[in-house]
């Protein structure tokens, strides 16, 4: 099994601290960036990049990544571990084949689980995480906002408790597996007779029984309610990129803690500026005049207009660095810049006074022109 290529895709080694991780995903990333590099392969290398910093930013994908390899990062070995029935659920969509055996799950277990290595069905066990979108503005993005986020999310439910029962009752041991969640069925099989466990019908694995339920949540014991949270959304953000708060997920399970929120940026368009990471793009037009004349001009830029020298005989395209005048370095300190890239606007719908002012200047560069169709000084552009 290859556990070495997402490192070698991001250039590190296998004990690379998170930060070194990033600082190199950031070098990759602008190295092969589809807008930046132009060569053939480079969007591909682009997706292997994303592809590996998605697993080896996060400890846990990058635990499993390390010991299986890409099936384990990508969660094909879920969390139960090889013990319990719930650890193969990666191979539920091979057990359909196998029908005659009772499924995979079955097999496995009577093989690997008999010797007591069951998951306590009593464990408490986190509540599942959730992922939430937040919108930004550009100049939100930029500068860094709070939100105010609100969901709906499981919670204990605030007439039992957690527990599931009546007020003034308890849950019970269940009366058919004993509190072990799971019962032994014997089957004649391809394979001979087996021995298999299957999750007990009365408690559905939880090992317990509720003989009366709670009103608010019908035994659950949570319920779905709407919450807030507040989220400082740090400055310079982009799209795509998550932030997690913890204990603000689903609630756990036998008095597990709650799981986490992750909450995903959008980042909206400017109609002004373009961006890439901490650099920001303008594009200018300009009279030409000014362009061949070299003025003073005010730019706008996401902290206020700034004023730039622009030299005699700029042309088209020509771009100008305004130093940290960009986005925030999320990591690291200090802004990026910003460009302003020269857009040369020919003047329309000329009056005479400006007609004729042309017309002298064609005349001082030497060049004929003719306003009425004879071949002059527009023509020698065409
Ligand atoms: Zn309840
Ligand atoms: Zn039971």
């Amino acid at each position: 099994m290859n556990n070495t290529e997402y490192y070698e895709r991001l250039g590190v080694d296998k004990n690379a601290s998170q930060d070194e991780i990033k600082k190199a995903y950031r070098k990759m990333s602008k190295k092969y960036h589809p807008d930046l590099n132009k060569e053939e392969g480079a969007e591909e290398k682009y997706k292997e990049v994303q592809e590996a910093y998605e697993t080896l930013s996060d400890e846990q994908k990058r635990a499993a990544y390390d010991q299986y390899g890409e099936a384990g990062a990508n969660g094909g070995f879920g969390g139960g571990g090889f013990g319990g029935a719930s650890g193969f659920s990666g191979f539920g969509g091979g057990s359909g084949g196998s029908g005659g055996f009772g499924g995979f799950e079955d097999i496995f277990s009577s093989f690997f689980g008999g010797g007591g290595a069951q998951v306590n069905p009593n464990a408490p066990r986190q509540g599942d995480d959730l992922q939430y979108r937040i919108n930004l503005k550009f100049e939100e993005a930029i500068f860094g906002v709070e939100k105010q986020v609100k969901y709906n999310r499981e919670e204990l439910c605030h007439t039992c408790g957690g527990s599931g029962a009546k007020a003034g009752t308890h849950p019970e041991t269940c009366h058919k597996c004993g509190g072990r969640g799971q019962i032994n069925v014997v089957r004649d099989t391809p394979l001979g007779r087996m021995q298999t466990q299957v999750t007990c019908d009365v408690c559905n694995g939880t090992g317990k029984e509720i003989k009366e339920k709670c009103e608010t949540c019908h035994g659950s014991g949570h319920e779905k309610v709407a919450h807030t949270v507040k989220v400082t959304v740090p400055a310079g953000v982009e799209t795509g990129q998550k932030m997690r708060l913890q204990g603000q997920g689903d609630a756990g399970v036998n008095g597990g803690p709650y799981g986490d929120l992750y909450v995903v940026f959008q980042v909206e368009a400017s109609d002004k500026f373009e961006r890439d990471g901490a650099e920001i793009y303008y594009k200018m037009p300009m009279d030409f005049v000014q362009a061949a004349l070299g003025d003073e001009i005010e730019v706008p830029t996401v902290h206020g207009n700034v004023k730039l020298k622009i030299p005699a005989g700029t042309q088209t395209g020509a771009n100008f660095r305004l130093k940290g005048k960009g986005a925030p370095k999320l990591r690291g300190s200090g802004n990026g810049d910003q460009y302003v890239i020269i857009n040369i606007v020919t003047p329309k719908n000329l009056n005479q006074a400006q007609k004729e002012a042309l017309q002298a200047f064609a005349k001082a560069s030497g060049v004929e022109v003719s306003g009425s169709g004879k071949k002059g000084f527009f023509d020698k552009f065409k």
